[in-house]
């Protein structure tokens, strides 16, 4: 007997895409998560972290489930690049950071939270910040909300990749 709903088939055809039903990033199309999104690229995306070490918090994004710089194709490589480089423009001129930091980490031991889909991270930095959390005299000071981080960046991608920059 044939049976017209067949969830596993959709499964199928996902990881037969290389992409991973499991996976935060390859699942950015669910509900929620696609708001993150501040930028597309062809092959690869910037998105917030939802739970940002400052504000302004960027990860950068392949489209394909791959662990590693060394699974990328020529394509992957160059936009990954100039999305970062969009991001540290983008993230220069909304925050005026004193410091960023830009970093890959591969593998669970190295730190990385998503152990087997490549991002890079930036997160702006300032003299005296300590973790994602400000203290300042007992009061703890929540990061911007992502709305407004997502409202402040987006408008900078979109005139960076109209330049063709
Ligand atoms: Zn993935």
């Amino acid at each position: 007997m044939e049976r017209l709903w067949a969830p596993w088939r959709l499964a199928y055809v996902t990881s037969a895409s290389g992409n991973n039903p499991d996976c935060i990033f390859c699942n950015t199309s669910e509900p929620g998560r696609g708001d993150l999104i501040i930028a597309r690229g062809r092959v690869s995306f910037v998105i917030l972290n939802l739970y940002p070490y400052n504000n302004g918090h960027l990860m950068v994004v392949p489209v394909r489930h791959v662990p590693s710089l060394a699974s990328l194709t020529g394509d992957e490589q160059t936009e990954l690049m100039r999305l970062t480089r969009h991001a540290e423009i983008a993230l220069n001129e909304a925050y005026s950071p004193q410091g960023l930091n830009i970093g890959i980490n591969l593998g669970r031991p190295a730190g990385a939270g998503v152990a087997d889909h490549l991002h890079v991270h930036l997160v702006p930095r300032w003299n005296g910040d300590t973790n994602f959390m400000s203290v300042i005299g007992n009061v703890r000071v929540l990061p911007e909300d992502l709305n407004a981080t997502k409202a402040r960046l987006q408008p900078i991608f979109e005139r960076l990749a109209r330049a063709g920059e």
